[in-house]
């Protein structure tokens, strides 16, 4: 992996040795204090790294103070525009501050956010995005977004460091795919900074949960990216899922293996019922585990014994089994039952951190 600074946000670390952290955005109203603390709370059962709200004006601080207090997931305050907002987030214990300097104006006002940041010990994203990328970046290289991006946010970290802020997370995002890659292999190759990683606008959940495994699974292969949001128009809880799942595909991160089969007309259970369960019951678990679902005996004795535990179809019930043996004969009822009981006990869903 490509070495960087370590960022601490609240209780977690971005970069460094760190694992790769997963971050998703809330969707209620900022001002809806109640419903933003109950949809934070959802996305830190479902272990969401960080949570980023949106703080369109000075009212919404509010929340962030009720979440602070209600919560323990690390928040970063996204900002645009007035950099008052900015302080006001930090003074209220936010942890982590997102802004856009292109658009919070003259840049005393990026320096008074970033020595109130300092004060505070609260690092600062920024970046750019190639929807909000100003005219004069795009034409001075020729409409290549990629090098844009990367000029762009090279000003906006030069703005902090010239009073003296290094606790930077940089973003280069785009909703082309290509693009976000190759803006993001120019940036690591420039700055040490860490970088978060995400297709801006990725689209609805299928296409947008492709475009973004493909564009940031890419880039963390390359050992580039240090902490992800996969941005989907779906629910955040969608977000998280992906998210997770880019990391367990590629290695990244211990996680549960669902090996269920595709059905076909011998089937004596309801294989997809199951495992979509078995699925939202194991996806916050980070421990390396192997779980089978099985329609029927025909690939379900093979495949279970090498799974951790496993069912499997019998005529009128299900098998179960554990470390390769069978340990019973259940109703289809019980049987799953049985099934969820185990994965309820193995259920903690802490991270493991280098020490
Ligand atoms: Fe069909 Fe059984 Fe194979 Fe599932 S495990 S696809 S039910 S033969």
């Amino acid at each position: 992996m490509r070495k960087t600074k370590e960022i601490r946000v609240g209780k977690i670390f971005i970069g460094g040795d760190w694992p790769i952290t997963v971050q998703t955005m809330t969707k209620t109203d900022s001002h809806d204090v109640r419903k933003t603390v109950e949809q934070v709370k959802e996305l830190e059962k479902l272990s969401a790294d960080i949570v980023r709200i949106s703080i369109p004006d000075l009212d919404c601080v509010k929340t962030i103070r009720e979440v602070k207090k209600e919560t323990s997931v690390p928040i970063v305050a996204d900002i645009h525009f007035d950099y008052k907002i900015a302080i006001e987030s930090i003074k209220a214990g936010v942890d982590k501050v997102r802004i856009n300097p292109g658009n919070i104006g003259a840049k005393w006002k990026v320096r008074e956010i970033a020595k109130v940041a300092k004060d505070y010990n609260v690092p600062i994203r920024v970046g750019a995005n190639s929807g909000s990328l100003k005219k004069e970046y795009l034409s001075k290289y020729d409409g290549d977004f990629a090098n844009a991006l990367v000029e762009s946010a090279l000003d906006e970290i030069r703005i902090l460091e010239s009073v003296g802020f290094e606790d930077i997370v940089v973003a280069l995002k785009s909703s082309d795919v290509l693009t976000t890659i190759r803006a993001n292999q120019l940036i690591s190759q420039k700055v040490d900074y860490p970088l978060h990683l995400g297709i801006t606008e990725a689209g609805p959940s299928l296409f947008g949960t492709i475009k973004s495994s493909l564009g940031i699974g890419y880039l963390l292969l390359q050992g580039i990216g240090n902490t992800i949001r996969v941005s989907l128009s779906d629910e955040p809880e969608r977000e998280v899922i992906v998210g997770r799942l880019i990391l367990r595909s590629i290695g990244l991160e211990e996680g549960v293996e669902i090996v269920s089969c595709p059905t076909c007309s011998r089937t004596e259970i309801d294989v997809i019922e199951v495992a979509k369960l078995v699925f939202e019951r194991t996806i916050h678990i980070k421990k390396k585990l192997k779980i089978a679902v099985m329609g029927c005996i025909v690939n379900g004795i093979g495949e279970s014994e090498n799974a951790d535990i496993g069912i499997a179809g019998v005529r009128n019930g299900a098998v179960l089994f554990k470390d390769g043996k069978i340990i019973g004969t259940f109703s289809e009822e019980e049987a799953l039952n049985e099934l969820l009981k185990y994965i309820e006990t193995i259920s903690h869903p802490e991270v493991e951190r280098p020490s």
